[in-house]
């Protein structure tokens, strides 16, 4: 592992007109995923376990265009429309974000979504202990809502992490999908690590190239895929500006490294699009994972989200 300290870099141009947070489309979002997993297991000593997440995220991407139009953030008529930006004003003004992470535990379009997602997944391939994982879950609606509990809080009990992949993966269509109704320019910062948009964590940050944002870094959050701007050298768990470094695999060019923090012992990766623009952040942070074991062994503590990495 390579180890290096911030060093002046061009300032990312266009910065008066950076946008702070940038929408997820999800149509575009889950079937890109897909082919990123699937280039990433050739020859991975991990190809098994990444064939089956490119299997989940196709799963994502198949099941998105049958499911049907979300109330109430969709504007059907111009009452609703008036409601959810209201909302969405209201919560920017308290610093919340606008997606409210206790009401989905209740909300019967996520409900509807996790039990059409435990069904169309049926049919990918996956290791044994995934599809005794899936049976169970089936078989059990009230694990189903154990396990959508511990996603929303970002949180999964050890003995339950083959069952997490899956409702993790329902979360994320169903986030995404809330997220793309939102304004992105209603959307406020509402804390450090935090995602404007549902309150999530990050999975991982990018340095972005486009328009009048090229080289900046965005959070990607985990959950909803709402990606928020962050300062470049600040650590993104603690705010630290101070004892940041830099990491990456010795000899490896693939555009992925780790913020350190030496306030809080945490780090973050951080993927260069600007380099790399195939990079996905919940696919390449999974592929990446020998990086995290260097960093674990150093001391580090990963602060990262991650439901397909979870028990690292
Ligand atoms: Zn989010
Ligand atoms: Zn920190």
């Amino acid at each position: 592992m390579t180890e290096e300290t911030p060093r002046p870099r061009p300032a990312p141009r266009g910065d008066l007109h950076t946008q702070f947070a940038v929408l997820p489309d999800p149509v575009t979002l889950f079937a890109r995923r897909a082919d990123r997993f699937a280039a990433r297991a050739e020859g991975h000593e991990l190809a098994p376990y990444l064939r089956f997440m490119a299997g989940i995220a196709q799963a994502q991407a198949a099941l998105l265009p049958t499911l049907p139009p979300l109330a109430p953030v969709t504007a059907v008529t111009a009452e609703q429309a008036a409601r959810a930006a209201e909302h969405a004003a209201r919560a920017a003004e308290h610093g919340m974000p606008p997606i409210d992470r206790v009401r989905l535990a209740d909300d019967p379009a996520l409900t509807e979504t996790i039990s059409r997602f435990l069904q169309i997944v049926v049919a990918i391939p996956m290791p044994d202990p995934a599809a005794a994982a899936l049976a169970r879950l089936r078989a059990d609606p009230a694990a189903q809502r154990q396990r959508l509990a511990d996603a929303l809080e970002d949180a999964v009990a050890a003995d339950a992490i083959a069952e997490h992949v899956f409702i993790a993966a329902a979360l994320q269509l169903h986030a995404a999908r809330l997220a793309a109704l939102l304004q992105a320019d209603l959307l406020q910062p509402v804390g450090t690590g935090v995602c404007p948009a549902c309150g999530g964590a990050p999975v991982a940050c990018v340095l972005v190239d486009r328009p009048g944002a090229h080289n900046a870094r965005y959070c990607v959050c985990a959950t909803c895929a709402t990606q928020w701007n962050a300062v470049r050298v600040t650590c993104v768990l603690c705010g630290a500006t101070e004892g940041i470094a830099y990491h990456h695999i010795e000899g490896s060019d693939d555009g992925v490294a780790a913020e350190t923090c030496n306030a809080c012992q945490g780090y973050v990766k951080l993927l260069s699009q600007a380099e790399h623009p195939e990079l996905d952040p919940m696919a390449d942070d999974v592929a990446s994972l020998g990086l995290d074991l260097l960093l674990q062994d150093a001391g580090w503590r990963r602060g990262a989200v991650n439901p397909f990495l979870t028990g690292y």
